[in-house]
């Protein structure tokens, strides 16, 4: 009987339940991805599919040292799926769940069972499902310290993570895969992808690597250093949890056998882990999460979306050190620290008054982590309209925000070597120094862009 085993965002052999039960299965398997077309999916980024392209060749060496084949695929998988079911007599199909496009999910798996087929859908993507992370009535949080402190309490019912199969069934030989230099992930003409390169090693066992190195290295001060953009002191797990190379729950168990054994800094991890958690219940139960706000009333907000403002932002010429170095680090490697993250999306959304989802779109189009639930939860987190989020009056000053949390200017020189002359606390405020500067004067004084965008906050309120 032969099966066959559908990836997504589960790039990795080690505790993937859907791999173990196709593994389990008797008779041959086949593994196949799918570069999915479908109005209900939204297209991948430019960063994300260099990610990809790297994880997937990965994973295919991977599976290729033991015996196996990865399937590559491209189209709709509603016709894909059917399609190579009736051409290799699958009997079985098995897929981890995932909690964005869920009636494109339904849909299929309804079509695959009345080809007589079996499915069986797992969870490897979070540590518990949305529909086990419910208030007492039923409802889901919308509040994130008891979404908190109700999965903490459930910690037992966590699967301990599973190694990998030992054996893998044998592959179909006569399913035919595309190749996946086909698909062109990779950025050509230009080739914009070389701070990429240079930033991350991909795929499975790299993520390992970086989660062994931050155990060892990093954890014990986590608390203390993870607001700091100028030392390295996050896991940057983010892309690898994004593509599922590193299983979540073995993130949890290790943060949290760390905790039991004495290392109280690992709790602030954990609780991290559990914003990534809170973001896919709220996605779940939001499907358009990335595109209306939470809150209602923000859909009337008097947005004022200049295109030469977010141009200005984009590259990372707003005149503001700390915002301009956060944009320019997530163009050059894909990745931006989540304080410079706040900072920047908090300057976009109030100093700039531009739409919260222009921001995410292009956060979505240039992170390598860029992530269905975080995305979407943590934008609207941010710009005031989300679930629980920051009040909108809440306005970052991005020169205070650098002098606190950059203290020497390390981070913001990093990335913005013109103001290699400067010494802290000037560097934060290029304005006072009496050097001549190649770097652009503020796009808005500070006190301006605040006066403006709670002006805009008190014509909400009032049209309420
Ligand atoms: C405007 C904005 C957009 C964001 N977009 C994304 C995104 O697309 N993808 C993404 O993974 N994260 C996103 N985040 C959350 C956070 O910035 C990143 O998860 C974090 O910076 C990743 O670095 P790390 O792996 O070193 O995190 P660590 O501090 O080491 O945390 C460990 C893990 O916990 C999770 N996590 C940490 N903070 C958050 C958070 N606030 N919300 C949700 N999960 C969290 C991540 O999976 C992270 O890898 C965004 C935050 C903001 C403010």
């Amino acid at each position: 009987m032969t099966a066959l085993l559908w990836l997504r965002d589960d790039l990795r052999l080690h505790d993937h339940p859907a791999l173990i039960a196709a593994a389990a299965h008797d008779g041959p398997l086949i593994i196949v991805y799918i570069s999915e077309h479908h109005p209900a999916l939204r297209p991948l980024g430019g960063a994300s599919r260099w990610w990809l392209h790297h994880s997937l060749n990965s994973l295919s060496d991977a599976l290729a040292q033991r015996g196996q084949t990865l399937i590559f695929r491209q189209g709709n998988p509603e016709t894909i799926l059917p399609q190579m079911v009736a051409d290799y007599g699958v009997r079985q199909v098995f897929w981890s769940r995932r909690y964005h496009a869920l009636t494109l999910d339904r849909d299929i798996k309804a079509t695959l069972k009345t080809m007589g087929v079996g499915v069986k859908t797992l969870n490897s993507h979070l540590l518990l499902e949305p529909w086990d992370a419910l208030k007492a009535d039923g409802t889901p949080y919308t509040v994130y310290t008891p979404f908190w402190k109700n999965l903490f309490s459930k910690r037992d019912r966590i699967p301990l993570p599973q190694s990998a199969p030992k054996t893998l069934p044998p592959p179909v030989a006569a399913c035919v895969s595309e190749d996946l230099a086909s698909w062109a992930l990779l950025p050509q003409n230009p080739d914009w992808a070389g701070g990429l390169r240079q930033r991350w090693d991909v795929g499975e066992a790299a993520a390992q690597t970086r989660f062994r190195d931050f155990l060892t290295q990093n954890l014990s001060t986590y608390a203390e250093h993870r607001n700091r953009p100028d030392l390295d002191g996050t896991s940057r797990l983010s892309p690898y949890l994004r593509f599922g190379e590193i299983s979540i729950r073995q993130a949890w168990h290790e943060g949290l056998n760390a905790f039991e054994a004495g290392e109280a800094q690992a709790e602030t991890f954990l609780k991290e882990l559990v914003w990534r958690e809170f973001s896919y219940s709220l996605l779940y139960h939001n499907p358009r999460l990335a595109t209306d706000p939470f809150r209602p009333e923000f859909s009337r907000f008097p947005w004022n979306a200049r295109p030469n403002d977010l141009r200005t932002w984009q590259h990372g010429k707003t005149g503001y050190p700390i915002v301009d170095a956060g944009m320019r680090e997530l163009w050059q490697t894909g990745w931006m620290h989540n304080r410079v993250r706040m900072i920047t999306a908090s300057f976009l959304t109030k100093h700039l008054l531009i739409p919260w989802q222009q921001g995410e779109s292009w956060f979505w189009d240039t992170l390598v982590d860029a992530d269905h639930a975080s995305n979407a939860a943590s934008w609207q987190w941010v710009a005031g309209c989300g679930a629980d989020a920051a009040p909108y009056f809440r306005i970052f000053n991005p020169i205070l925000q650098g002098e606190r949390f950059d203290p020497d200017g390390v981070y913001v020189k990093t990335y913005l070597p013109e103001l290699s002359p400067l010494k802290a606390p000037v560097v934060h405020k290029p304005w006072e120094s009496p050097s001549r500067l190649s770097y652009p004067a503020p796009i808005i004084p500070h006190q301006e862009g605040r006066d403006r965008a709670m002006k805009a906050y008190e014509i909400l309120k009032s049209s309420g």
